[in-house]
């Protein structure tokens, strides 16, 4: 019988064997998609016993052709009622309203992470040598920095107000003719995000966690991130983890939490991929770098990504490109993206073995090189197939 997922007293999911799980099956290429997605993933739960009751609420255009809202209040209301969900690739509304639906729902939900694991599968066309050594796992803070939105445009009254005010009350000289943003990086925010990656890193058994921010410029807000995390781990993780600074980079059977620039963060996520495993960061830095390692391992028609609160239970887990417009409906795009993001959603749930069993399957069909068109054009001797041959070329592999 299709039931809810649930949280228990100490957080934790309880996740019945048929979970009614909402989704959005997106627009542009999500027609195309998120169908494929389904396929696999109902064939790999099946496979140990369980079955997902899809339940489908509207976002974005499909939303704005059905009710006049880009966004209804029933979608925010049943994601927040079951817990986890899944969604396609969204159209941004040009002009006025919602900046971004993905940004609304990130913060309507208070999904504090932005969880992006950054892995190669074996025969992904990658433009780097050795793509085999990446393998990490990225912590991005989804809720603060610039992202909160608090900026005022050049040349408005709100502009020259809070310019005066800047002069008046700290002395600050802020040419006239500037647009000013404000980036809040708080300790609650800060902790919340690293205190979730070093509980992963433990739990996976990963070597270290990597604070990776722009301390260097900037020492009140990303600095602040970088010293709140060390206090973080004396303060809750003395025992399981430990600061670089407190065991001169030598930890023993405990996980090292280390820190980062951002700026030669990537250039080293490229040269020494092996140094870095767990990485927790601020959201603009972790914006960039979930992108530039994205494409070591073959792009983002494959990178997967999950919105995830772990103290509420709230998680939505999403395919990290856009929409795609001009392939829409051709059953043409590489449908990787949001069926990983279904693997990291049943990792989540505890569906292990068959989040495993997809991942393999998608590695036999590669290694065959059945793939789409993305792929294809990278590979020698390669079979271009649709996207709805390749999710089966997945369940006959599974
Ligand atoms: P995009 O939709 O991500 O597409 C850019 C390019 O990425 C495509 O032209 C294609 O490259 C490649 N690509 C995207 N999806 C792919 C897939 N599934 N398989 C293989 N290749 C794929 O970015 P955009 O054109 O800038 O944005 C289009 C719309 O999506 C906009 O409204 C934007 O705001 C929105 N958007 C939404 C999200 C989200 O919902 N998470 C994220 C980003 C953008 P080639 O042309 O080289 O084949």
């Amino acid at each position: 019988m299709p039931e809810k997922i649930t949280t228990q007293a100490d957080g934790t999911l309880s996740v019945p064997d048929e979970p009614i799980i909402p989704y959005v099956e997106g627009d542009g290429t999500g027609i195309d998609i998120w169908p494929a997605a389904q396929l696999v993933m109902d064939a790999a739960a099946a496979k140990h016993g369980k079955s997902i009751s899809w339940k489908e609420v509207l976002a974005g255009e499909k939303a704005f052709n059905a009710t006049g809202s880009w966004l209804p209040d029933e979608t925010v209301d049943t994601f927040r009622e079951y817990l986890i969900g899944i969604k396609g690739p969204l159209t941004t509304p040009i002009g006025g309203g919602i900046r971004s639906l993905n940004v609304a729902l990130r913060q309507l939900l208070d999904l504090y992470v932005c969880l992006r694991p950054v892995r190669w599968f074996q025969g992904v066309p990658s433009p780097v040598k050795r793509p085999e050594a990446v393998d990490m796992v990225i912590f991005r803070e989804n809720t603060e920095d610039i992202y909160a939105g608090l900026e005022v445009e050049e040349g408005t009254p709100e502009a020259r107000e809070l310019i005066a005010l800047l002069k008046e009350k700290f002395d600050w000289n802020i040419r006239p003719d500037s647009g000013v943003g404000i980036k809040p990086i708080s300790e609650t925010g800060s902790k919340r995000l690293i205190r979730a990656a070093i509980k992963y890193a433990v739990e996976n058994d990963r070597k270290s966690v990597t604070l990776v921010h722009k301390g260097n410029i900037q020492k009140f807000t990303e600095g602040a991130f970088r010293n709140w995390g060390y206090e973080l781990v004396r303060e809750e993780f003395s025992d399981v983890a430990v600061g670089w600074d407190d065991c001169a980079g030598k930890p023993g059977a405990k996980v090292l939490v280390k820190d980062s620039i951002a700026d030669i963060t990537l250039q080293q996520v490229l040269t020494r991929p092996e140094d870095f495993d767990v990485i927790a960061t601020t959201n603009l830095n972790g914006d960039y770098l979930s992108d530039a390692l994205a494409a070591q391992v073959g792009g983002i028609g494959i990178a997967p990504g999950g919105n995830i609160n772990y103290v509420t239970g709230h998680g939505i887990f999403e395919a990290t490109h856009g929409t795609a417009p001009k392939y829409a409906g051709q059953d043409k795009v590489n449908p990787s993206s949001v069926l990983l993001s279904g693997v990291m959603m049943f990792d989540h749930l505890g569906w292990t073995k068959a989040a495993r069993d997809i991942e393999r399957a998608i590695e036999a069909t590669i290694a065959e090189k059945i793939v789409t068109y993305d792929f294809a054009r990278l590979m020698d001797g390669a079979t271009e197939v649709k996207t709805s041959e390749f999710a089966q070329a997945i369940v006959d592999r599974l």
